[in-house]
């Protein structure tokens, strides 16, 4: 079994895109145009879907839709780890277990939503951030050695 295409969120968008698409160009003599109101129909539905997007009508008659660039992946902030990890965790399951609890309670408690996209963490939680970064310095080594990470 293949995981399902919609895990991947710039696949799930790409197919909502070309539905749009479809939906939006105007038939005339059995033929496909793409049209300034089909341009801002089309803009409504991409909105709609939460999909910020310029859509403008190409030199070739066609839709020509820009999304800003794929947001950098994002990987476990563990040294030289670089596991890929969603936005919302701080890094790989093994890594993230590694962390005293205490420190691993601070990095939820200031983490804010939707921060990777906008880049404002607080202040606390760069400072938790830091003061992960310091434990690892000292500790990680040996947690790497009394087999805690495999
Ligand atoms: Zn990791």
């Amino acid at each position: 079994m293949t995981a399902p295409l919609t895990e991947n969120p710039m696949v799930e968008i790409a197919g909502k895109i070309r539905e749009a698409i479809v939906s939006c160009l105007e038939e005339r003599d059995g033929r496909y145009y793409a049209t300034e109101a089909g341009c801002a129909r089309l803009r409504g539905v991409l909105e709609m879907h939460g999909i910020e997007a310029t859509v403008t009508v190409g030199a070739d008659g066609r839709f020509e839709v820009h999304t800003p660039q794929e947001p950098a992946k994002h990987t476990c902030h563990w040294p030289g780890c670089g596991r890929p990890v969603p936005p919302i965790m701080w890094g790989c399951k093994p890594h993230w277990l590694a962390l005293p609890k205490a420190l691993r309670d601070r990095i939820w408690a200031t983490y804010r939503p939707g921060q990777e996209a906008t880049k404002t963490p607080s202040e606390a939680y760069l400072k938790a951030a830091r003061d992960v970064q310091a434990w690892i310095a000292e500790h990680g080594e040996k947690a790497v050695m009394f087999g805690v990470l495999r």
